[in-house]
């Protein structure tokens, strides 16, 4: 190591510090990467590679971007999964002995990312640390953007931590290194690449300072490991007093609605199935919110629907008042509009990044508060009055700012510019000195020129001469031997100055740096003193961001027709021509057709439902399951009318989405959901399953999906709504005293079919595989022969479904099966159509009115 340089030494003293990062090491106006760190930057940045010598005989790897815009090159490496060590010169140059010293600052990671490029204001950016204690597992997970904290813990055995960690799906998770490595090899449940870091937990005596005995004590031992990591790491990285992370938001899974990553995905709470998009999904839908606090905080009661029935009757008694008040509506949406991100700003004047538009931005937020919260004071909703009783406005801050700050100051917070006039003294006077100075050299231009008789002899300012006289070479002549100094020659002039001049040049500039200098400090007294008060700023947007969702509610189920549930304690779900939130509102041509569901001790709690692809099957299921859903998160329901029983868990199993995951196959996917539903559905659960006993063999498939069905309905007792393409199954109606055959109606005639959509009592016949083959374009000869068999086989015994026909089925793309429908429409022009392919008469009924 001797043998580098004493710069180069300084650099691998403080790469040690930083390996598992790349490191902006400062030289002037660049940051500079060197060995492995610029070979690779080089190549993931675009950026050349280039070489330096640094003691040794051979020049070692170097590149580099400019200090001013590497924000972007961050923020990509950040994005790849990168973490980026920001070293500084922590001594001025010019007064440094020997090498200016440099340290690094903070260190960038995907997690801890605060700069906006890298963030999409609608979601969090979580960080998570993980932690084992007993036979818990602690879990704490901040947004470091917002400053949220959240604390829980579950038990080791259970295995459900992959889960709980998936509903934030963090950027980076950081812990216990065990466990860390644990989740590291397991198929991650959560899409985004996650950054993994082994850690110690942090000093008790700072945890202790930074939180506080009584917000600590509330935690576990498990919990509060978790935070203990989390923080440490967080005070590592970030190198300072993180202000906005104090409180922590304690809870247990079971306060909410336990819905597993499968689940979630299945019913597209937040992202679609096809291409993990949000546009597509219930989150999509929903979200009318105003505000990005709203939207990150629609995400979370996505996230976590409620179980205590007061708790979203409340939210349902809001969007009703709202729902009625279009006037109030109105105003909300108004006064919300012109409330900037409250969260993110805190987050920025925690870290003394908010500039001077930032604490603009807040005071304006801040201004629409009061009408916002008198609007709900005087609305009728008990909620909404409930939630701006006592309600912070914080308005001696936005005043705080109104006195300080001017109406539009520069991005720079260096450059002056900010501060209003009549705030501080002798700022004042500093820029009267400098606008009087700049009116002496104006006076100073005229009267030269009349002296001259120059007329394009003028005053110009440049960084290395300061200010100055200009005379074009064509006006030299007429200047007066020995008038000025000459200081500069260019080209086309000749630039002089005077004793004068560089008198009242000296008087300006140390005005103007005296001016930047107290305009800067005034600055960041104002944000310092409103960093004290970030705990009120946070509270305070966390009401807004309710308000916000609230209103969203209530304009969705406006513009959806909606209508309010009733919850009760008791098992029953009765819902009343319900439809499918997302689908209803994609379809444009054909109108969505509604199904009733009724589940309960009364109307028996399990429906089989048979039916061909593509009859609607999956889409009804779903249905019922996401309506569960959004009452629970206290919106109204797409349906005529909703009885519901609040259920603590939805399980569902549904076909081709979960087939990505990992490697394995099918059908062990389907069992390991199978034992999960089996281990944990409770009777107050919903349970969905699609399709069950696919991806093996006819006869196993079938006698596995009897047995799950008779072990739902005498062990677990819960509602369960199952979808088969054995529709042999249908005779368990007769033994299962809480099972009722459901199918899907369809119109045939011929060899051709036509779907209803509608729920009709009793079972299908026939699974149409065949048809669906025809449908996705078969050759004929292949049908014709298909048929023959199939009738040929129903001669001599039942016939099983052939697995091909289905698999095309499924696959077919979107646009085909209108297709289908439209063929099924030709079917009824034509023929005048025979009817229903339930076996049972009470289906025909339905159908007709259908
Ligand atoms: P299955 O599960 O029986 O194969 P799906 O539920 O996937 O069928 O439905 C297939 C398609 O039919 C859906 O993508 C949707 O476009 C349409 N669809 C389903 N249910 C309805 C309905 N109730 N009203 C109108 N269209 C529907």
């Amino acid at each position: 190591m001797s043998e580098y340089t004493p710069m180069m030494q300084q650099y691998l003293a403080i790469k040690e510090e930083a390996k598992d990062a790349f490191l902006f090491f400062r030289l002037g106006d660049f940051y500079e990467m060197f060995f492995e760190d610029a070979v690779l930057a080089a190549r993931e940045l675009e950026i050349t590679l280039t070489g330096r010598g640094a003691g040794k005989e051979a020049r070692i790897p170097m590149c580099g971007v400019p200090y001013h815009s590497a924000e972007t090159y961050i923020s990509r490496l950040i994005e790849k999964g990168y973490k980026v060590a920001i070293c500084e010169q922590v001594e001025d140059p010019a007064t440094a002995k020997g090498v200016v010293r440099r340290e690094i600052v903070r260190v960038v990671t995907p997690g801890t990312v605060m700069e906006a490029k890298a963030l999409e204001g609608k979601a969090n950016n979580f960080i998570a640390a993980v932690a084992v204690c007993g036979g818990e597992e602690g879990l704490a997970v901040c947004d470091l953007t917002t400053g949220e904290l959240y604390a829980t813990s579950l038990a080791a055995a259970d295995g459900q931590l992959p889960h709980e960690l998936g509903l934030y799906e963090p950027a980076e998770i950081v812990g216990d290194r065990d466990l860390v490595e644990r989740l590291q090899d397991a198929p991650a449940l959560w899409q985004r690449s996650v950054v993994y870091t082994a850690r110690d937990a942090m000093e008790e005596e700072a945890l202790l300072a930074h939180y506080g005995a009584a917000e600590l004590e509330r935690l576990g031992p498990a919990r509060r490991r978790a935070v203990s990591l989390l923080t440490g790491y967080l005070a590592d990285t970030q190198k300072r007093s993180l202000a906005h992370v104090r409180s922590i938001r304690a809870y247990e899974p079971s306060q909410y609605m336990v819905l597993d990553p499968y689940t979630r995905r299945n019913l597209e709470l937040t992202e679609t199935v096809q291409d993990r998009s949000r546009q597509g999904s219930l989150l999509w839908l929903l979200d009318k919110t105003e505000t990005a606090m709203g939207a990150r905080q629609l995400r979370r009661w996505i996230d976590k629907p409620l179980l205590v029935r007061a708790q979203i009757e409340e939210r349902l008694e809001a969007v009703d008042k709202l729902l009625a008040d279009f006037l109030l509506r109105e105003e909300l949406r108004d006064g919300l509009k012109g409330v900037y991100d409250l969260e993110r700003l805190v987050g920025r004047i925690a870290y003394g990044t908010a500039n001077a538009r930032d604490l603009n931005a807040l005071k304006q937020s801040l201004q629409q508060i009061g009408p916002l919260a008198a609007h709900c004071a005087a609305s009728a909703s008990q909620t909404l009055r409930r939630l701006v009783d006592r309600l912070d406005a914080c308005a001696d801050l936005a005043e705080m700012i109104e006195t300080v700050l001017v109406e539009d100051p520069p991005v720079s917070v260096r450059e002056g510019g900010l501060i209003r006039s009549g705030y501080d003294g002798y700022l004042d006077e500093l820029r009267e000195a400098s606008t009087g100075g700049k009116r002496w050299l104006a006076e100073l231009e005229q009267r030269e020129r009349e002296a001259t008789g120059i007329r394009s002899l003028k005053i110009g300012y440049n960084k290395v001469f300061g200010y100055y006289l200009e005379v074009t070479k064509a006006n030299l002549a007429q200047l007066p031997e020995g008038r000025y100094e000459r200081k500069q020659t260019l080209a086309a002039a000749e630039r002089f100055v005077t004793p004068e001049l560089k008198e009242k040049e000296r008087l300006i500039l140390e005005a103007e740096d005296k001016m930047v200098d107290l305009e800067y400090a005034r600055f960041a007294e104002l944000r310092d003193r409103i960093a004290g008060q970030l705990g009120r700023l946070q509270r305070l947007a966390g009401i807004v961001a309710t308000i916000d969702v609230l209103q969203a509610f209530a304009a969705v189920s406006e513009q959806q027709r909606y209508c309010r549930p009733t919850l009760s304690e008791d098992f029953d779900i009765a819902i009343t021509d319900g439809r499918h939130p997302v689908i209803e509102a994609a379809l444009d041509s054909a109108p969505f057709v509604a199904n009733s569901a009724a589940l309960g001790a009364d109307s028996k709690p399990m429906m089989l439902i048979t039916g061909p692809n593509m009859a609607g099957k999956s889409t009804y299921m779903r249905q019922v399951a996401l309506i569960c859903v959004m009452a629970q998160i206290g919106c109204f329901v797409p349906a005529a009318g909703a009885e519901l029983a609040i259920v603590d868990r939805i399980f569902t199993r549904i076909g081709a989405a979960d087939d990505l995951i990992g490697g394995q196959s099918t059908f062990m996917v389907e069992m390991k959901d199978i034992q999960t539903m089996t281990a944990k559905a409770t009777r107050r659960s919903l349970v969905v399953i699609d399709e069950l006993g696919r991806g093996t063999s006819t006869g196993e498939g079938m006698a596995i999906a009897q047995a799950v069905i008779e072990y739902v309905h005498d062990e677990i007792g819960c509602k369960a709504l199952v979808s088969t393409h054995f529709h042999e199954l249908a005779h368990l109606e007769e033994t299962l005293p809480g099972l009722k055959n459901m199918c899907m109606a369809v119109k045939e005639s011929g060899d051709d079919v036509a779907f209803l959509r509608k729920l009709v009592p009793g079972a299908a016949s026939t699974s149409y595989g065949i048809y669906c083959a025809r449908l996705a374009g078969l050759p004929d000869a292949i049908i014709g022969r298909a048929y023959a068999l199939l009738h040929a086989a129903e001669g001599a015994v039942v016939a099983a479904p052939p697995e091909g026909a289905r698999t095309a089925a499924r696959t077919m793309p979107a646009g085909e099966s209108g297709d289908a429908q439209r063929a099924g429409d030709r079917v009824r022009e034509r023929d005048g159509s025979s009817e229903v392919a339930p076996d049972r008469h009470d289906a025909e009924e339905s159908n007709a009115a259908a």
